[in-house]
């Protein structure tokens, strides 16, 4: 670590299906990492949504009853409250961050996935929905790289195998691949929970650590080099905590490390 950089500590999970995790999570006991910081004192709270979340998708909301309720709902997630509690529920697009530290980080948000069964936030799966991530690689040399980008659903090819099919979206995964992000954390597919460290170059993959079973040992990776904006490799995060809707199996969150700039 330089003196430009901070290292930053992200907790990741996604698909939690309804279950309140964070009783277990706050738990110090629950965590191997002593120095595992309690939610209620994470700094920030990323939050997005997916497909299962209907009363966010005000395009889904088809009805004026929908629609009061939607309202509701995005006011409970962004109200003083909200703030309060440090919970940034992110829209589409580019965010920028700046920690009580000084240290900086921009994330591309999006909630969308290819359309399936009429849920929330669907797009046809030709359309290219990632358009703005892909062609923000210019624009990111005159400010901080994006070094995390956040979807609901996976990019096709990675961690998003399900029956034998690669459920991701090819547009995503062109989208990345122009943008290398440091970081690009996922869900949805839960059946391909698990991290890969892509090396773009060289097309090859690297699986970085089988998931756990169990909220008792988050899996923790250390990304470095926080200055190269645009590195060769990105990490992939497929942070579905739950296995099957009939009968779950809850996976460890992820812990990742990255070093990030610091003003
Ligand atoms: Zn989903």
């Amino acid at each position: 670590m330089t003196s430009k950089t901070q290292t930053l500590r992200f907790l990741i999970l996604s698909d939690t299906h309804g279950q309140d995790f964070f009783d277990d999570l706050e738990g110090e006991s629950h965590w191997k990492q002593g120095d595992m910081p309690k939610a209620d004192v994470l700094e920030l709270k990323l939050a997005i949504a997916g497909n299962h979340d209907i009363s966010l998708d005000e395009d889904a909301s088809t009805d004026p009853e929908m629609l009061q309720t939607h309202r509701k709902v995005v006011s409970m997630w962004t109200d003083d409250a909200a703030k309060a509690a440090g919970i940034h529920y992110l829209t589409e697009g580019f965010h920028t961050f700046t920690l009580n530290n000084g240290a900086t980080f921009t994330i591309y948000a999006s909630p969308y996935t290819p359309e399936f069964n009429n849920w929330a936030f669907g797009y046809p799966r030709s359309d290219n929905h990632f358009g703005p991530l892909r062609n923000s690689r210019n624009r990111a040399e005159s400010s901080p790289a994006h070094d995390i980008v956040m979807t609901h659903g996976p990019p096709h090819g990675f961690l998003d195998s399900a029956h034998g099919d690669h459920l991701g979206c090819h547009h995503l995964r062109d989208a990345v691949r122009e943008a290398r992000p440091r970081l690009h954390c996922f869900g949805h597919v839960h059946e391909g929970a698990g991290a890969q460290r892509v090396d773009w170059d060289n097309n090859s993959l690297k699986t970085m650590s089988a998931s756990s079973p169990s909220l008792e040992s988050p899996l923790l990776l250390t990304l470095e080099n926080g200055q190269n904006c645009y590195p060769d490799h990105t990490v992939m995060v497929n942070a579905a905590m739950v296995d099957s809707r009939n009968e779950p199996v809850w996976r460890s969150p992820w812990v990742v490390d990255m070093e990030v700039v610091r003003n």
